[in-house]
Parts: C-alpha cells; sequence; structure tokens
C-alpha cells in the first residue's frame, strides 16, 4: 500500500478514477465498448466503461472529487439544459451560455481533475506532468478552495457546434493533452461534447479569453461554439474568431 498523494496522508485504497464514470458513460451510448482518444500520434484504444487506477487515491479524497464530478455532470453531463444560445447580430449562433453556475467548484473540478491526470500511474495520462504546478494544484485541493484570481489555472469551455458527420465523436473522450494556447502552457481535453482549455503559466491569456475564462464574468459559463474538425488544432483561428465575438457582445450588455 502506498500513501495517497492528493493527502499525502492516507493510504490508497479504491479503483480511483481521472475523468468522471458519467462522461464514459455519454460517450459509451449503447455501444459495447467506446473510442478513446489520446495523444493524436498513438493508435486509439478501446475502453468498456472508464479507466481506473486501483489502490491509488483514498476513500476521503475520492469522495471529495465525487462532489465536483457531480456538480459537473449536472453542468456538462445534461447539456442542454439550463443552457441557453448566444447569438451575433446576424441572428447565427455562436455558442452557448449558463447563465448562473457554482464556478468555484466547477474550476475545483478541473483542477482537480488536472491534479489526478498528474498522479496517476495509468499511462493513459502520461502526457500530463504538471511540474511545480503540482504543488499548488495539490495546495487547492487539500482546502478545497478555488483559488480567487480567475487567472490561476484558467478555464475556458467551447462547446462542439452540432455535425451530422461526428454525431458520436462529438461526444467523445479525449484524453488531456499538452497544447500551446496564446502561446501559453494548457492542457486540453474532450468530454460531453466540450472542449476544455486548463492554463498551466504564470502568464495570463490575451484580454479576448480573460473575458470568457471561469469566474471573469460573474456566474456565467461562456462556451463559444468550436467547430469538431478544427479542434484541437483550430484553436487559435476558429476558436478566438467566436471568442471575440462572443467577449464583444458581453462587453456591449455590460455598458
Ligand atoms: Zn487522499
Amino acid at each position: 500500500m502506498t500513501k495517497c498523494p492528493l493527502c499525502e496522508e492516507r493510504e490508497g485504497t479504491i479503483d480511483g478514477h481521472v475523468i468522471p464514470r458519467w462522461a464514459f458513460e455519454l460517450a459509451k451510448g449503447d455501444q459495447p465498448s467506446m473510442s478513446l482518444v489520446g495523444n493524436p500520434n498513438k493508435p486509439r484504444s478501446r475502453s468498456p466503461i472508464g479507466i481506473y487506477d486501483p489502490d491509488r487515491f483514498c476513500t476521503d479524497c475520492e469522495s471529495l472529487s465525487s462532489t465536483a464530478e457531480s456538480y459537473a455532470e449536472e453542468v456538462f453531463g445534461r447539456f442542454p439544459d439550463g443552457w441557453t444560445e448566444e447569438k451575433d447580430v446576424n441572428g447565427n449562433r455562436i455558442g452557448w451560455v449558463l447563465p448562473s453556475a457554482d464556478i468555484k467548484l466547477l474550476r475545483l473540478f478541473f483542477i482537480q481533475l488536472l491534479l489526478k491526470a498528474h498522479f496517476t500511474l495509468r499511462p493513459e495520462f502520461k502526457d500530463v506532468a504538471l511540474g511545480p504546478y503540482a504543488q499548488r494544484a495539490r495546495d487547492i485541493f487539500q482546502a478545497w478552495e478555488a483559488p480567487d484570481s480567475p487567472d490561476d489555472f484558467a478555464v475556458v469551455v467551447a462547446k462542439f457546434s452540432p455535425s451530422i458527420k461526428h454525431r458520436d465523436a462529438e461526444l467523445s473522450i479525449m484524453l488531456p493533452v499538452r497544447h500551446s494556447f496564446e502561446g501559453r502552457n494548457i492542457y486540453c481535453f474532450n468530454m460531453a461534447g466540450f472542449s476544455i482549455y486548463i492554463k498551466v503559466d504564470r502568464r495570463p491569456f490575451d484580454s479576448t479569453t480573460t473575458v470568457l475564462q471561469l469566474g471573469s464574468d460573474g456566474n456565467r459559463v461562456n462556451a463559444p461554439l468550436l467547430d469538431f474538425d478544427q479542434a484541437p488544432a483550430g484553436l487559435n483561428h476558429v476558436y478566438r474568431a467566436v471568442a471575440r465575438s462572443m467577449a464583444a457582445k458581453h462587453r456591449m450588455s455590460k455598458r
């Protein structure tokens, strides 16, 4: 038995996981197994219902993260419940907005996910190495308090635009991979039809993205539309064009 790396106190005792089970169930649909996309350069693997890491995390830490997972299911797993469409001046849909959310709990969800991806011994997550940010993330986890600044482990979410061609792929899970976005280090992953970017970098995003990151716009979650074919390679142009449009609209509505 080894100590749980999240609390560094208790023994790891249960089959821990990184990506919530509900996201796998959503991705699986009616299929007996599902396609799992990890590093784009590696072949896809098949996973029946998730990725478990036996005896790694302790019961207390798992139960803490499960409160955040349940909330993330409410927000993302039951889309479009609670979400409203965001349109540009011509009436074209440019994104989705959740008007009121528990932003702190959502941010904790993403930080704990990244932290567990860092510590898990499962090879599927070996692209996640937080370096000096691991200790910072662990402090946040142990205090169970999201950072005051939205820039700290900043999170932006984007929603895949509906596509006939990629109906199933849209809901599929892409495990966290390291990317560069606006010249910043981020981890990007997909689940439940959303693409999520978590900044692990001291430098802030540019002003457009800053407006959209969780915690910068009160309790709102702003999710610009992202074309599945363009993600994640297209982050830098497709997402940004829509994000600019959404950000401009919000600045206008606040006047
Ligand atoms: Zn623990």
